[in-house]
């Protein structure tokens, strides 16, 4: 029997939270897909290691106040959470350029949830208060290609049996697996 594509299997997840194979994911999942695919594999076992606040060790930590514009949190499907402007695009908020590409496949991601699942197009906007700069995002059809290969990217690394490989790269040290990876 062909096994189902990922993709679909998340739209009938969303469709159908009842299912046996039921396959989710979440914003922080495609940011791990892009960061590092060892670490998205230990975040899908549930392996929790507190080592203090690992967002602000990382600093990925946004501060809220930084932000006064209006915007309205909204959570779909308890999968994504999403924040809304008045001008009804969602907004995407990172504090630094170096973490640009992990925060737009998460938003593209948002928005592609929103048209397939929801059913409702937006545009995005990625800010970065700190840089005081803003990137308009659009989901094209390019994009929605990335997203899907990457949803059926990440379903591959948490459905297979052991992580992958090590590979040392800046964001190890503030990462909550370092022991895991490099410590021996
Ligand atoms: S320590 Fe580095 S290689 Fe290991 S999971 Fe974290 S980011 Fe990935």
């Amino acid at each position: 029997m062909t096994e189902l594509d990922p993709v679909e299997r998340l739209l009938q997840t969303a469709r159908d939270e009842t299912r046996d194979d039921s396959f989710r994911v979440t914003g922080v999942m495609m940011q791990y897909y892009v960061v590092c695919k060892r670490e998205l594999w230990f975040h899908s076992r549930h392996i929790e290691i507190d080592r203090g606040n690992e967002a602000i060790v990382r600093g990925t930590h946004v501060d809220e106040t930084a932000y006064s514009e209006k915007r309205r949190h909204v959570s779909i499907d308890s999968t994504i959470a999403i924040d809304v402007l008045d001008d009804g695009r969602v907004l995407e908020v990172k504090p630094s350029s170096s973490l640009v590409e992990p925060a737009k496949l998460q938003l593209l991601y948002y928005l592609w949830y929103l048209k397939h699942v929801v059913g409702v197009e937006k545009s995005g906007v990625l800010a970065h208060p700190t840089e005081r700069k803003r990137e308009d995002v659009e989901l094209t059809s390019a994009a929605e290609q990335r997203v899907e290969d990457a949803i059926r990217g990440v379903y591959e690394i948490i459905t297979t049996e052991s992580p992958p490989p090590a590979v040392q790269k800046p964001v190890c040290g503030s990462c909550a697996y370092h022991d895991f990876c490099w410590s021996c």
